[in-house]
């Protein structure tokens, strides 16, 4: 059989909201609903949107069945894991460690500050 090569892509934390069904002729199901969430990893990040959900079904014979659809965004708005704290220049992973980027990246998270700013005032 041909190896499956996988690679991780990062580790994710939902906040899920679950109903169960019971049992059902095919075993035991689950409907859920991801109301939120993050995902982090080496090369991705970012916020699960709400809207995806999935079900679970323990099948008669133990065996597991997950069905589940994530909607994700990815942040590429140099935001880091701490909320409201930005990354600029060398100090992020990136592949180009020049001052051309380091400027760009600048102007991008002092923009992002600021809508991530007004986004509190209005939330207030
Ligand atoms: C030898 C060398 C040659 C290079 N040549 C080129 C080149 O020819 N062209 C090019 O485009 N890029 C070049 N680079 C890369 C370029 O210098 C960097 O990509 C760029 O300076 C990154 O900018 P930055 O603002 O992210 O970091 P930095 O320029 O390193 O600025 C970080 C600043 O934070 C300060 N700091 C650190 N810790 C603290 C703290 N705790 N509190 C307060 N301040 C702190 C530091 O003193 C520093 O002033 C070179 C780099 C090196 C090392």
């Amino acid at each position: 059989m041909p190896e499956i090569n996988t690679e991780f892509l990062f580790t994710i934390a939902l906040e899920i909201q679950v109903s169960k069904l019971g049992d059902t002729p095919y075993g035991s199901r689950r409907i859920f609903h991801f109301d939120a969430g993050s995902f982090e990893g080496p090369k991705l990040k970012g916020r699960v949107l709400p809207g995806g959900g999935g079900s679970s079904l323990i099948r008669r014979d133990d065996v597991l069945e997950v069905d589940v659809r994530l909607i994700l965004e990815t942040d590429d708005k140099l935001m880091t894991s701490v909320p409201g704290l930005f990354a600029a220049g060398d100090v992020r992973n990136t592949d180009l460690r020049q001052i051309v980027m380091a400027c760009a990246d600048g102007a991008r998270a002092a923009t992002y500050a600021s809508e991530f700013m007004r986004e509190i005032a209005r939330n207030r």
